[in-house]
């Protein structure tokens, strides 16, 4: 029989836990009988000491059986997820699952809100007046079978665990642990019963990982407790050091992802979607390799397939699809400033997170857990980084209903500069994984 005082000493002196006490603390945790402050100091201990492969994989697999795990064994055919680890603009779940649909996929996806500077996907999609993510299990399952996607918003009992552990690391320093951030991830995709998991591993400003390496290490991570549970698991690592597509906010992203969508979106993000979408449809074994999958995948983009799926799902889950066809009726902002640039030259940064939390202060995110969103309100940039602009160029529009925060003004000049020698333009995908 464990006991927390054991585990945490064992942990501080840089000994393996086993099995039976990483489940003993997670159990106990949930049942609510370990004090905050003997959880806090195991996850220091962890913080500093590490969990080994093995460790994290038992660790990840205790979260994810601390509560509600969905069964998608009703759905014929592999199933696929995808999950984000959060950036500014990247709306890619709304392109890739409708493409991954249209060429023979199921994409089963849990997704959640914004979180901080990062916009959520349920958030954009409730852009769409009616459109929920409340649908139970079974109707989750059917959607899948019969359209090929399905979205839904996470259970209140999905990882428990995670939520209490979440909670104190935020309050105690104990978030950036690579085996806590993959255990807590892996947990909740687990969780949500998909048989093949795409992660797009974000590196830059606007991402929780700020350097390439550290965003290969959370992937390998990752991609280790996806094999221990039997899941094949793939990692794209992508920049996130300038916001992805042009639009920042919930309708201007969706506006951008329907225009994506008929093969008229902006090439980083068009790029990412078609690389995500191909890797995805060889990992669920419809097709063999990522060719082929590229070349099924730009058919649907071309014959109006995925856009037509896109629709199908707006409307299967209580969304007009009118909005879709006519996007002038999407949400609007009532006002549009330009924000001009100061100097001639090339655009050499656009720092992703003071533009995410930017749009925040404008209204696309929320400040407090209760704010109401406003859905029309966010930034539209007209350069991107590498771009040769003029002075007095407009090089971002400002969608507000309020007056302009002068923060908002500050964070823009500070996240976009312009420099008076050329500047290439950043690689997006920077590596795949697996
Ligand atoms: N996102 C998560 O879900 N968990 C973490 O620990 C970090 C980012």
């Amino acid at each position: 029989m464990s006991n927390m005082l054991e585990i945490i000493v064992k942990k501080r002196d840089k000994q393996d836990l086993t099995q039976a006490e990483i489940s003993f603390w997670i159990k106990e945790l949930v049942a609510n009988r370990v004090p905050d402050y003997q959880s806090s100091a195991l996850l220091m201990a962890i913080v500093l000491n590490g969990l080994n492969e093995q460790e994290t994989a038992w660790l990840t697999h205790e979260m994810m059986n601390s509560g509600d795990v969905v069964d998608l064994s009703s759905i014929k055919g592999m199933t696929n997820d995808k999950h984000s680890t959060g950036g500014v603009g990247d709306k890619t779940s709304l392109v890739l699952a409708p493409i991954v649909a249209a060429c023979g996929g199921k994409v089963a996806k849990m997704s959640g809100r914004g979180l901080g500077h990062t916009g959520g996907t349920i958030d954009k999609l409730e852009s769409f007046p009616g459109f929920s993510t409340e649908i139970t299990s079974q109707q989750f399952a059917h959607l899948v079978n019969t359209n090929g996607l399905a979205i839904m918003g996470q259970s209140q009992n999905l990882v428990p665990a995670d939520k209490m552990l979440y909670a104190l690391r935020d309050v105690t320093g104990t978030v950036p642990a690579i085996p806590l951030i993959a255990s807590s991830i892996m947990s909740k995709k687990l969780a949500a019963g998909s048989d093949a998991i795409l992660l797009d591993v974000k590196f830059g400003d606007g991402a929780f990982m700020k350097d390439v390496d550290h965003a290969r290490e959370l992937a390998y991570a990752m991609i280790s407790i996806g094999k221990h549970a039997n899941k094949n698991t793939i990692a794209i690592l992508s920049d996130m050091n300038q916001p992805l597509g042009f639009a920042i906010g919930n309708a201007l992203e969706v506006k951008e992802a329907i225009a994506t969508l008929k093969g008229e979106g902006p090439e980083d993000l068009t790029n990412l979607c078609v690389e995500a979408a191909s890797l995805m449809l060889v990992q669920s074994k419809h097709f063999n390799t990522i060719s082929e999958a590229k070349e099924a995948v730009y058919r649907v983009l071309k014959d109006g397939s995925a856009l037509s799926k896109f629709k199908t799902f707006i409307e299967a889950q209580g969304g007009d699809v009118k909005y879709v066809d006519d996007i002038s009726l999407l949400p609007k902002s009532q006002h549009v400033t330009p924000f001009l640039a100061t100097s001639s030259g090339f655009i050499k940064t656009i720092e992703a997170m003071p533009l995410g939390l930017g749009a925040t202060l404008l209204g696309a995110g929320r400040l407090k857990k209760d704010d109401i969103l406003k859905f029309g309100v966010g930034f539209v940039l007209k350069a991107k980084v590498g771009d040769e602009v003029k002075i007095d160029d407009v090089i971002c529009e400002i969608h507000h209903d309020d007056p302009i925060p002068e923060d908002v003004f500050t964070k823009l000049s500070d996240a976009i500069v312009i420099s008076p020698s050329p500047v290439s333009s950043p690689i997006l995908i920077h590596e795949i994984c697996e």
